[in-house]
């Protein structure tokens, strides 16, 4: 029986192994029942998934997810918690495995080969903060069989995710979340669910994968290169955007043409730039280079 989600409980562990929050590591741990209720529905586990947890701090979300699903691997980089996790608050669950590591160093694609033989897995995190972005954006880039991330966010993350072109929020993550996943907002947490209590208001967000992307484009990775150049000076045009970019290094009179015969404005900026329009200007591009 999962237990953790009461906050004496809580305290209880980190005063036996006289835990100290690290606030480096993005240490918040959840203390109301109430919203891993949510995350558990959102995730929408089967008893014959495997789930990918980062970061299960002293197990409070990993004792759910042992509930609902066939196997969990957690990967936590805090060393002082391994002994909590394995001697204490998972210690009586035989479908629970532990890597103590960094998860921007481990490898998934191995991990989804060896322990569910390729099949798409399901990744659920309360995500410390700190490094969100990059551990979204790794776990789509690496065209990884997923199929879906529910996962905990600061809320401002959230609505970059969902943004929508000529916001203030839109930019390279909004296009990199949506050309790969349907997003849907499970729940909105309050500060005090956590302790510590974060700084800022948190999401739980879930990125079901799509079949197919909302674009068909001759090369993805030129466009999110296209994309990265547009929102790396998101103020200038996107000719002088693309001409800037050290990613790419295509003459500008070519750039020029090509916004031309994609369509678009010669004064455009990409941040009004939807998927298609982005893919439009891709495919020019590669058959021009
Ligand atoms: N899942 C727990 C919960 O909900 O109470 C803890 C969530 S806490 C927001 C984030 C966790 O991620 C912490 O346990 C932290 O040590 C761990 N963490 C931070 N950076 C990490 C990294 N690069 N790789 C793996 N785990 C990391």
């Amino acid at each position: 029986m999962a237990t953790l989600g009461d906050p004496k409980k809580t305290i209880e562990i980190l005063n036996k192994y006289h835990f100290v929050f690290r606030k480096k590591f993005g240490q918040n741990f959840l203390i109301d029942t109430h919203v891993l209720d949510k995350i558990i529905r959102a995730a929408e586990l089967t008893d014959e998934d495997l789930v990918l947890e980062i970061g299960p701090g002293i197990g409070t979300l990993t004792q759910y997810l042992c509930e609902n699903a066939r196997q969990v691997i957690a990967v936590e980089i805090d060393k002082t918690l391994i002994p909590i996790l394995t001697e204490d608050t998972l210690a009586d669950y035989d479908n629970f495995e532990l890597i103590n590591d960094d998860i921007l160093k481990v490898d998934i694609k191995r991990i989804v080969e060896e322990k569910n033989g390729g099949r798409p897995i399901k990744v659920v995190a309360n995500l410390p903060y700190y490094i969100t972005t990059p551990i979204v954006m790794s776990l789509l880039e690496q065209e990884l069989p997923i199929d879906s991330i529910t996962v905990m966010v600061q809320k401002e993350v959230a609505e970059r995710m969902q943004a929508a072109p000529g916001t203030k929020d839109y930019g390279a993550l909004s296009l990199a979340v949506q050309y790969r996943a349907e997003t849907y907002i499970a729940a909105n947490v309050p500060l005090n669910c956590f302790m510590p209590r974060p700084a800022v208001g948190s999401c739980v967000i879930r990125l079901k994968k799509k079949q197919e992307p909302p674009v068909a484009v001759k090369s993805p990775e030129l466009m999110f290169k296209l994309i990265r150049a547009a929102f790396n000076q998101r103020r200038k045009t996107l000719l002088n955007a693309i001409s800037n970019s050290g990613e790419l290094s295509i003459p500008k009179d070519k750039i020029a043409e090509a916004i031309k015969e994609a369509g678009l404005d010669e004064n455009v900026r990409g941040e009004v730039l939807g998927l298609p329009e982005f893919g439009r200007l891709s495919d020019v591009i590669c058959d021009l280079i």
